[in-house]
């Protein structure tokens, strides 16, 4: 039901008040700004919503896609801090810089570009039309970050969505939702562009999986939620798990390696998917680049204190099985070096320490601000390991050499949709490297870093008989 809360109240006489001073007609939105209780009256608000945004055409789009840019910028430092305040994972600055960067360099209406074949017989183009509404799911390490991304490829596309945002990130989730709306309604007339379910459960997330009028799905997550979205009967876009490994060889420049690791793997606090999980550095400049790693705000633990903080960071789960504590994920360097049995200075970026192949954290996508170091023989063994760590999830893997033999290796045996070289992990999402941004980056269904294009139908059309072709 529709809650009368002071902020509606302000927020329609604001519409009211603006439009009368624009001499514009009074047209004032459903007041719900997107946020919903049931998916059906979501995707029904979404689908109507659509439907108009389709005829406005694409000017409406731009604008549509310029209010979330906006607001990601203007109120970059509120909204980084209420999503901090409300996961308590990651850190503040990297909240608010996630926001200011998804504004700045996620791809809009400028990327569907019309393909067109011409010739003897005549002219064909190649359209990119809007599917309706889509469904999106979010996860907790970036809520509104993704949603944001999301909307930005979603609505240049000419789409609606529904959104069920990860629980304990649904509530910034719903305020930007919220505020997108009521620029967006405040710019082209049309409310409920964009939906979300204000307490979201997985059966909210299975109704927007059966719902008929929802065409197609981007999920962002974990492995369970990749597998939910397959199994449904729609098009799914599934931007899964990683464990990103680094393999580090004899040739590499490890100062600059060192930097890069510690840049990528401490990136607020390890939540991102591509970012460092873990490393595998050839024997020769083992001690070396562990030498580096101290010099740039990391600290180096010794294997008594990465057993305790082992037996901090997994705990049992379902059938005794080894799982993360789920209390560590996103939590600050020095706060993983309590657990360990040290002090550190609160402004350590990572811990690190030698472990060997088969240790829990670097077989485990840890999410958290220490990374682990294991010696190879040689850089084969470096990048089978690589590999075998990867699990297959295809994502993301780093290296730091100077042999193009090596990087073109590596490039091929891991087969993962972003390889980076002598960066930081973060580079290819364009932080420090050349492209745009997304923070969906679907792997097993091959999308990749998603745009527009992702959220498009191919449609075609042919004049034949020589039409159309002027020369
Ligand atoms: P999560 O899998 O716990 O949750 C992600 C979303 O899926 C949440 O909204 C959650 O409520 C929902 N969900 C979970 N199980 C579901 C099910 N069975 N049916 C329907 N919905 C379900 O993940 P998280 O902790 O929020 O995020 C971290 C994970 O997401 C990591 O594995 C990370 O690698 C991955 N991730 C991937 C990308 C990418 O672009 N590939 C981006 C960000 C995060």
């Amino acid at each position: 039901m529709l809650q009368l809360t002071d902020d509606l109240i302000r927020s329609v006489v604001q519409e009211v008040v603006s439009a009368m001073k624009n001499g514009a007609p009074v047209k004032v939105a459903s007041g719900r700004f997107g946020v919903f209780d049931k998916v059906d009256d979501a995707v029904a608000a979404a689908k109507k919503a659509q439907a108009e945004f389709e005829k406005l055409g694409l000017d409406a789009r731009r604008k549509a896609v310029d209010c979330v840019r906006r607001i990601c910028t203007e109120r970059a430092e509120e909204l980084g801090r209420d999503e901090f305040e409300e996961t308590k994972i990651g850190r503040l600055v990297h909240k608010i810089e996630k926001l200011k960067t998804c504004a700045e360099k996620t791809p809009g209406v400028e990327f569907l570009r019309t393909e067109a074949f011409s010739g003897d017989n005549g002219v064909t183009v190649q359209e990119f039309a809007p599917f309706g509404v889509v469904g999106i799911i979010t996860p907790v390490t970036h809520s509104l970050p993704t949603l944001a991304c999301n909307a930005i490829n979603i609505l240049a596309a000419g789409n609606s969505f529904v959104c069920n945002p990860h629980p304990s990130g649904a509530k910034i989730a719903c305020k930007g939702t919220r505020l997108f709306n009521e620029a967006i309604h405040h710019a082209i007339g049309i409310d409920n562009l964009l939906t979300i379910i204000e307490n979201p459960t997985l059966e909210s997330a299975q109704a927007i999986f059966d719902n008929r009028d929802v065409r197609l799905l981007c999920v962002t997550g974990g492995p369970a939620v990749g597998r939910a979205a397959l199994r449904s009967p729609k098009r799914a876009i599934v931007a899964g798990p990683g464990n990103p490994p680094v393999v580090v060889d004899e040739t590499a420049d490890l100062d600059n390696a060192a930097r890069c690791i510690i840049q990528g793997g401490s990136y607020d606090n390890n939540l991102l998917c591509i970012g460092e999980k873990e490393v595998f550095a050839v024997a020769d400049i083992f001690e070396e680049l562990m030498q580096a790693m101290t010099r740039y705000k990391a600290v180096r633990l010794d294997a008594k204190q990465i057993e305790a903080l082992t037996k901090a960071a997994f705990v049992k789960g379902e059938g005794g099985k080894e799982v993360i504590n789920k209390d560590l994920i996103g939590q600050d360097a020095a706060v993983l070096a309590k657990h360990a049995g040290l002090s550190i200075p609160a402004d350590t970026e990572l811990i690190f320490g030698e472990t060997d192949e088969h240790h829990p954290f670097v077989d485990h996508e840890q999410m958290m601000p220490f990374v682990p170091f294991v010696k190879t023989r040689d850089v084969d063994t470096a990048i089978a390991l690589a590999q075998k760590y990867e699990h297959g999830f295809r994502h993301t893997a780093i290296i730091h050499s100077r042999n193009i033999d090596t990087i073109t290796k590596m490039a091929r045996v891991m087969d993962t949709t972003l390889f980076v070289q002598n960066g930081p992990s973060t580079a290819s999402l364009g932080g420090g490297g050349e492209g745009y941004l997304s923070f969906s980056i679907a792997t097993p269904t091959g999308e990749g870093v998603t745009t527009p294009l992702t959220f498009t139908r191919q449609r075609r059309s042919t004049t034949a008989a020589g039409g159309l072709r002027i020369f």
